[in-house]
């Protein structure tokens, strides 16, 4: 099936704005000192990136979810996304299971 060219157009400037905030990050980085990094890497290690309190990380099939103790938010480290997104239906419902209350 033929994709709308909207589409395409929507992942372009997905890519585009990523490439962007990327090398304003870049020059960032490049200007942190070691020291500071170090500090941040202690203060946010483990910690939710939108609440700011404690990640539980969760072992699932060798793909390791960090869940959210508050607001129940789920992240995932580099390449677990691409793992995820192969799984099987059937696997994909026993992974999301795994998070259900
Ligand atoms: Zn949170």
């Amino acid at each position: 099936m033929a994709e709308k060219p909207s589409e395409k157009e929507e992942e372009y400037f997905a890519r585009m704005e990523f490439e962007r905030n990327k090398k304003i990050e870049d020059e960032k980085h490049r200007k942190l000192l070691g020291e500071e990094r170090k500090r941040l890497a202690a203060l946010h290690h483990m910690r939710c990136p939108k609440c700011g309190l404690e990640l539980i990380e969760i072992d699932y099939k060798g793909i390791k979810v960090d869940k959210c103790s508050e607001c129940e938010g789920v992240w995932l480290d580099a390449g677990e996304l691409e793992t995820v997104s192969k799984l099987e239906q059937g696997a994909l419902d026993r992974f999301f299971g795994v998070f259900k209350k």
